[in-house]
């Protein structure tokens, strides 16, 4: 199943270049009081919500899925994981960029993985907004992971059981010697969309093509087996230091041929088996 998000507000899910409105489907969510738990509230409902949807799908209305303005699947969740320097290939671009303030840290597996605060997430249709235009902002292409069902000091065999699904993200990074988390915590620096394939549709994350353009001109090209830290093994890496909520959003790091963009710019980002999305550039 594509399960979206559009127009803000609508549940959908996509087939064969049509949204169908499954907003009905949210109906089966629970009232919820204040203080609600962490986690974005439909994956931590996810089978409740997924069997909504299986009921409500049949008579839902359908519309083309170039008239509906995609935002990011995952609208709360409470925190977005980033893998650090995490495709071979980008790390000996790192070790070379003289923008890097951080060559000891681009062993994954001694660094670790940082987070980027949840606010910064939008979906395509958002686009990206710029607010240091003297500074280099870079695009960074990425498998993203969303997480199903709490997820605490998961192995990686049974890690995967913990997704809810795929999407394609952007991490947005502005370059300088700041904290990593302070420079891609920018209002709309976590593009994730322009929809979530469920894991049982992509049973295997480890060899997607993925790739991305700015303007048509090729910049990213790699493919998922070459991760350093598989999907697997960072949801064990991940949950050794904290539970995974549900809607928890898990970016898997970025291949070499990360590059500037400016406003007017447009950025398409294609994952094999997911799907392609069209990000504008904008000055904040
Ligand atoms: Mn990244």
């Amino acid at each position: 199943m594509y399960l979206c998000r559009f127009n803000r507000d609508r549940l959908g899910v996509v087939e064969e270049g049509v949204v169908y409105d499954v907003t009905a489907a949210l109906d089966a969510l629970p009232h919820e009081r204040w203080p609600q738990p962490f986690g974005d509230a439909l994956f931590r409902h996810w089978d409740t919500v997924r069997q909504a949807i299986r009921d409500v799908l049949p008579t839902a209305v359908g519309q083309s899925a170039t008239a509906v303005d995609f935002y990011a699947p995952v609208a709360t969740p409470s925190k977005i994981v980033c893998a650090p320097v995490n495709y071979l290939d980008h790390r000996n671009e790192a070790d070379a960029d003289p923008a890097n303030f951080y060559h000891h840290l681009n062993k994954i597996q001694e660094a670790g993985l940082f987070l980027k605060s949840a606010s910064a997430l939008v979906g395509p249709s958002e686009g990206v907004w710029l607010r240091h235009l003297d500074r280099r902002n870079d695009h960074e292409l990425e498998l993203a992971v969303v997480i199903g069902r709490t997820a605490n000091r998961v192995s990686r065999e049974n890690a995967l059981s913990y997704v809810a699904g795929y999407a394609i993200g952007l991490d947005m990074t502005v370059r300088g010697p700041e904290e990593r988390s302070f420079r891609k915590s920018i209002d709309s620096f976590a593009v994730v969309g322009p929809w979530m394939v469920t894991a049982d549709d992509l049973p295997d994350p480890s060899q997607l093509d993925i790739e991305l353009t700015v303007n048509g001109e090729p910049r990213q090209q790699a493919n998922t087996r070459d991760l350093i830290v598989d999907v697997p093994g960072l949801i064990e890496m991940a949950s050794r230091f904290y539970a995974l909520n549900p809607g928890d959003i898990i970016l898997t790091g970025t291949p070499a041929g990360v590059g500037p963009v400016v406003p007017g710019d447009t950025i398409e980002a294609r994952i094999a088996g997911i799907g392609a999305m069209r990000v504008a550039v904008n000055a904040a």
